[in-house]
């Protein structure tokens, strides 16, 4: 079944035209990784997905609803779909456990004492579990994107969005998200993954989509993507990336 349904997406700013006619389904417990050139649309598509940019045009089904319509309940949506961002976009002036715990509590009535064993037991998930108080800013890059992970899991969403996810990292820091990430996805978790992560893209995706000036140029499995790219623009892209 499929869990997201873009159809002909289009999506303008002003007269700069970002999203030219996108399809993009994700099914039940797939891996889809989206690679391409900066400023090719990549952070709108998948911001279009959570209702974070509305679509000039098309279709976004999410859980069999358009969301690109005006009436729909979005904080329902977003309750269902958890996001990553490249910045973290955490509460910098809270402790560890509630920037985990806020939203649980007040959103979902979640009493404090379970959220902060929800805290907990996402801690651990993510290799922090020694970090419940710590104030964010005493956290490595590496550690805030595991916490950022942690928080978003704490709404129990069936779909996980990542927004180059580890571009801010320091290199030594890689590795560990990634690996937070992988096992997500063992676990069945519904992915869009956004990343120039090649080796993440090769070993996890299910599907690859390259992106390049607002259009899916080519879309294949890590090894139809990698091993035969058939798109100019993508085997050009990949020389530089590989
Ligand atoms: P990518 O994530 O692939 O680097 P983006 O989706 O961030 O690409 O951006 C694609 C294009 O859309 C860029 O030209 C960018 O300047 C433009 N853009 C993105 N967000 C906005 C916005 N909120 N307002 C105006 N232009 C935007
Ligand atoms: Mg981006």
């Amino acid at each position: 079944m499929s869990k997201i349904k873009v159809s002909n997406l289009y999506k303008q700013y002003g007269d700069n035209h970002v999203l030219k006619g996108v399809d993009l389904e994700v099914k039940d417990n797939e891996v889809v990784v989206i690679i391409g050139p900066s400023g090719s649309g990549k952070s709108t598509l998948l911001r279009t997905l959570n209702k974070l940019e509305e679509p000039t045009s098309g279709s976004v089904i999410v859980h069999g609803e358009d969301i690109a319509k005006k009436d729909v309940n979005i904080d329902k949506v977003r309750e269902q779909i958890g996001m990553v961002f490249q910045h973290f976009n955490l509460f910098n002036n809270l402790s560890v456990s509630d920037n985990i715990m806020l939203a649980p509590m007040e959103l979902k009535n979640v009493s404090k004492e379970d959220a902060s064993k929800l805290a907990r037991k996402l801690l651990k998930i993510v290799g922090l579990e020694n970090k419940f108080d710590a104030p964010i800013q005493s956290l490595s890059g590496g550690q805030k994107q595991r916490v950022a992970i942690a928080r978003a899991l704490a709404m129990h969403p069936d779909i996980m969005l990542f927004d180059e996810p580890t571009s801010a990292l320091d290199p030594e820091m890689v590795g560990d998200v990634l690996s937070v990430m992988k096992q997500l996805a063992k676990d069945g978790m519904t992915m869009v993954v956004v990343t120039h992560e090649m080796g993440f893209a090769k070993e996890v995706a299910d599907r690859v989509l390259f992106v390049d000036k607002g259009k899916v140029l080519e879309e294949g499995t890590p090894d139809e993507i990698f091993n035969h790219p058939k798109d100019l623009r993508l085997q050009e892209f990949l020389s530089k990336v590989l």
